[in-house]
């Protein structure tokens, strides 16, 4: 099996040939790691971003790159897309109907941080977290579960946080959105359960992203600290959560939350 990435020594073998997977937020961080293994593993991936041109620009060269010295049987797709903005989401599951034969697999992973005490946050900074991380998968989820309808087969995998439960202080907004992923994910997938469609969450811990690479090191020492296995956790520890929960052989797994954090909640 080939490696996407230099350095990307995980080889998970799992083998998503012929499927589609649509992944928001997937070219940095955590959906970076998530792109990579599904390309490993063979799948068609297609993932949007916001506005970072560099990033987009990086992940393609990447790939040409696989390409040309092992090529991979899946293809990539990286497209432009607010994804907490419905007419734009709209718009991209009309380009996937149009260009591709199915969709098999869902991953919100797009997510947005606006930290401040609640005493001096913003009504932007509350909308703009709730708009990313919530209301974003509200409306790709809605469309994932038409689209999975036709082949009663999909898998919507959201990425929350271990802070919706522990409720960091200065993330109330935050946390809000990633608890409140554990009821949606909880009852979309009653709704959809005898449709061959399975809903869970994968709740990372401390990962080393640039979400966390903007603290400062007092903060992050402090932070290791309360982590059991005392170190922060990798983009491909995530990455190989979401595809065990991806694969065709999760069926009896839904409705369910699968902590990545090194022990830490
Ligand atoms: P990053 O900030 O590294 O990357 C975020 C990605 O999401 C980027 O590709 C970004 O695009 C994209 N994105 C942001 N907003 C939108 C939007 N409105 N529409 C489309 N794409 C968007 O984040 P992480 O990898 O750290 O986090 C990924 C997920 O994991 C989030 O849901 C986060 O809450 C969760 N998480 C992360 C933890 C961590 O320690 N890193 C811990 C717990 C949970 P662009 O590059 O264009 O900005």
């Amino acid at each position: 099996m080939s490696n996407f990435a230099s350095g990307f020594n995980f080889d998970f073998d799992f083998d998503f040939s012929g499927q589609h997977v649509l992944i928001t937020g997937g070219t940095r961080g955590i959906g970076l790691g998530i792109t990579r293994s599904f390309i490993n593993a063979n799948a068609n991936v297609i993932t949007t971003y916001l506005n970072n041109e560099s990033a987009k620009d990086s992940l393609l060269l990447e790939y040409e790159q696989l390409q040309s010295q092992s090529p991979t049987k899946g293809k990539l797709e990286v497209i432009k897309c607010d994804v907490s903005k419905e007419e734009e989401v709209k718009n991209l599951y009309s380009h996937l109907e149009n260009s591709y034969p199915s969709l098999e697999i869902l991953i919100n992973n797009a997510g947005i941080k606006r930290d401040s005490i609640v005493g001096t946050m913003s009504s932007d900074n509350w909308h703009e977290v709730i708009n990313t991380n919530l209301n974003a998968v509200f409306y790709t989820s809605k469309l994932a579960v038409l689209s999975f309808l036709k082949n009663r087969y999909g898998r919507i995998i959201n990425i929350g946080s271990v802070g919706g439960k522990l409720g960091l202080a200065g993330q109330a907004n935050y946390s809000a959105t990633k608890a409140a992923l554990i009821g949606f994910s909880k009852s979309l997938s009653k709704e959809v359960a005898k449709k061959g469609i399975t809903v869970n969450v994968v709740e990372p811990g401390f990962i080393d992203t640039d979400f966390v690479a903007e603290l400062s090191n007092e903060l992050k020492e402090s932070y290791k600290q309360m982590v059991p296995l005392r170190r922060f956790g990798k983009i491909e520890e995530v990455a190989y959560a979401v595809l065990c929960l991806a694969n065709k052989n999760a069926s009896y797994i839904t409705g369910t939350t699968l902590e990545v954090s090194g022990g830490l909640s």
